[in-house]
């Protein structure tokens, strides 16, 4: 698996693109916004754009899932279906975080834990990993030994636990008994700020003490 990350929308949300390099096939994680932006990535790395895959429902992360599929008819995959009521809350998140209104949609798959998902010859397992939201999922790619983790894991801190179902120690929960056990080796793309290891965190952030 490559990928590059296209940080997104005025929270600077990491939007990852990946592809698989026998195929050519690629993915783009949490589409936020700046669709052009994206475009733009997808057509520089010469990948043919086959999904969108999405961590949780919160704007930054799925605001700009309804135009991308609008312009390319893609399948989207993810989150897990507790986050349904953020995503049909997307007009609500509009004025409350101050964004311009997009268009809703209906993931075409909802996920659970243990699914799995293709790109390519690109296999990423589903690891569902509630507490920032009731729906997170992260995807796990063990080839490459890369978890795009959204919202629940950043370099040096953890995902707000203060939204709607959100729970402090449900997230701590997910860290520790779903995402530490992938290895220290781990690198993870979070949802916002630089990437890291699973190692680095355990050992260090002040959060999973
Ligand atoms: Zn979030």
């Amino acid at each position: 698996m490559k990928y590059r990350i296209i940080p997104v929308t005025p929270f600077q949300q990491n939007c990852t693109l990946f592809w698989c390099e026998q195929t050519g096939e690629a993915a783009v994680v949490d589409p936020g916004g700046d669709v052009e932006r994206i475009l733009n990535a997808v057509e520089e790395e010469g990948v043919r754009l086959t999904k969108v895959l999405l961590t949780h429902g919160h704007l930054d992360h799925v605001g700009g899932t309804a135009d991308l599929v609008a312009r390319l008819k893609l399948p989207v995959e993810g989150p897990a279906e507790q986050d349904r009521f953020w995503i049909e809350g997307l007009a609500q998140q509009c004025a409350m975080f101050g964004f311009d209104p997009v268009a809703g949609f209906e993931p075409d798959r909802w996920l659970v834990d243990g699914d799995e998902v293709s790109v390519g010859d690109v296999k990423l397992s589903v690891i569902h990993c509630p507490g920032h939201t009731p729906g997170h999922v992260v995807f796990y790619d063990q080839e490459s030994a890369v978890a795009q983790v959204g919202d629940v894991l950043f370099a040096g801190s953890i995902g707000r636990t203060d939204f709607p179902q959100g729970d402090h120690a449900t997230l701590i929960r997910s860290i520790k008994e779903r995402l530490l056990p992938l290895g220290d080796d781990v690198d993870f793309i979070p949802g916002h700020g630089p990437m890291s290891t699973l190692g680095d965190e355990r050992r260090t952030n002040p959060f999973l003490r």
